[in-house]
């Protein structure tokens, strides 16, 4: 992977709104089999509001990609766009698009980093025993995943197919229509009756 160009512009903090400080850092990056994507990082020091995002510069059709995670996939390129659905059955967790969550470019090991983090948070938020047993049961089937034991596989859906899973290994689907409809994508949609 290039990296072609990085560009840093100061812009007024979508957060606090404070001018002059928030940085916003966009990088461009050539993914092979993949195309450009723009990755985007909002910075403020004032408020500590960060974003980032990825947005592919070229368009692609609607997919729905799945790849075995295996001890040989952890270093495979994995793309997620603010607007994609990532989902790891096995583990029964499921990342839906909303106005906090984040595009980033990373690999198959840093989705199961991200993940780790995700439940334990959610082991600080609920301390009854059934959910503290099955919080630190997801976080042990993560840890092998990450030493390269066992299988689970990772589905990553995208309605306006700016994500990707970069291997030769990971099977690419159409994303039926009904599918589709019922697909989170981020973006507050108003029901026209
Ligand atoms: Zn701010």
């Amino acid at each position: 992977m290039n990296e072609d160009t990085l560009t840093e512009m100061i812009i007024k903090c979508p957060a606090c709104s404070v001018e002059g400080k928030a940085k916003s850092i966009m990088k461009e990056l050539e993914i092979p089999h993949f195309g450009k994507v723009l990755e985007t990082t909002i910075i403020c020091p004032e408020c500590g509001f960060k974003h980032s995002d990825v947005i592919a510069l070229e368009q692609n059709d609607p997919a729905k990609y799945v790849l075995e995670i295996n001890e040989n996939a952890l270093t495979v390129r994995v793309v997620r766009s603010q607007s994609a659905t990532v989902t790891i059955p096995e583990l029964g967790i499921k990342v839906e698009p909303g106005p906090k969550s984040e595009g980033y470019v990373t690999n198959v090991e840093g989705v199961l980093n991200r993940f780790e983090d995700a439940v334990k948070k959610a082991l600080n938020l609920f301390d009854d025993t059934e959910s503290q047993k099955n919080a630190k049961n997801t976080l042990a089937q993560i840890q092998e995943l990450k030493k390269g034991n066992g299988t689970a596989t990772l589905i990553i859906q995208d309605p306006f197919g700016q994500s990707n899973i970069v291997s030769d290994s990971a099977e690419i689907f159409e994303i039926p229509e009904e599918e589709l409809r019922d697909l989170k994508t981020g973006f507050t949609t108003i029901e026209d009756n």
